[in-house]
């Protein structure tokens, strides 16, 4: 479902050499990463169609000409829905469950399609580009995207950044909490020092921001986890909410109410 874009804006920053990050003010839809440079544009996430040409105009302004890939972190619509309209003749990358998502909806695959199951490596714009494959966390088929001359990553959604908003688990679309946590904790372990973090919704991090995330993932969920071996229910369990340390995570996308649902239906 497209939401209301009325009055949206795309707002770029310069992240590091060739990488840029796109986003939509509001947080409507997921932040676009984007190395613009000599072989062209790579495109990680392409947001809703309506915003196409506001992205294709911030892509213009940063010196960017043909897009020639496309790689989609995962199958949600706040970060597939432009895939068509943006992408031309562009090579569409996902992992291959993504994909079967995706081709269900044919205003979101792309006729060159390449699909990878674990990883795999672009050398674009001058430095390896690594796709790899993270399973079950917030949907079954997540791909961070590891710019490696630039020290750039793009989690998706396996991170919203800072405090504003707990995350989602679409444990319909095979994720899962114990997976997500491990993850971010499997991520954490792999990119190096001076990292920035481009995540899913939210401002520009760092392995800091990140390490942020997985302490309140680990103490969140282990809350949940303690009080349903009490033997509470989800209503009690939301009744007592958590610390007031937390109090201002509930500001975005996810509300506490909504994380605690996730978490009891998750465990
Ligand atoms: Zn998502």
């Amino acid at each position: 479902m497209v939401p209301d874009l009325s009055g949206v804006q795309i707002k770029t920053t310069h992240v590091n050499r060739n990488v840029y990050m796109l986003e939509a003010t509001g947080d409507v839809a997921g932040n676009i990463g984007a190395s613009v440079g000599p072989d062209g544009i790579l495109l990680v996430d392409t947001q809703f169609a309506p915003l196409a040409d506001q992205i294709r105009s911030s892509l213009t302004a940063i010196g960017g000409k043909e897009i020639r890939f496309i790689i989609n972190t995962h199958s949600h619509e706040d970060h597939t829905h432009g895939n068509t309209v943006l992408g031309g003749e562009a090579t569409l990358v996902a992992h291959i469950q993504t994909w079967q998502h995706l081709k269900k909806d044919p205003n979101r695959s792309l006729e060159k399609v390449i699909t990878f199951d674990k990883q795999k490596s672009f050398h674009f714009n001058g430095e390896r580009v690594d796709i790899m494959h993270f399973p079950n966390g917030h949907t079954a088929s997540d791909a961070i995207v590891v710019f490696t001359g630039s020290n750039v990553v793009h989690l998706g959604d396996l991170l919203n950044s800072g405090n504003w908003s707990f995350p989602f688990v679409d444990l319909d679309l095979g994720g899962s909490i114990d997976g997500l946590i491990r993850n971010v904790k499997s991520i954490l372990d792999l990119i190096p020092q001076g990292a920035a973090i481009i995540p899913g919704h939210y401002e520009i991090t760092d392995k800091e921001g990140l390490k942020m995330t997985y302490d309140m993932l680990l103490e969140t969920s282990g809350i949940v986890r303690e009080k349903i071996a009490l033997g509470q229910d989800l209503e009690q369990i939301k009744a007592e909410g958590f610390p007031a340390k937390y109090d201002s995570w509930g500001r975005g996308y996810t509300q506490a109410a909504q994380w605690i649902e996730n978490i009891y239906n998750g465990l």
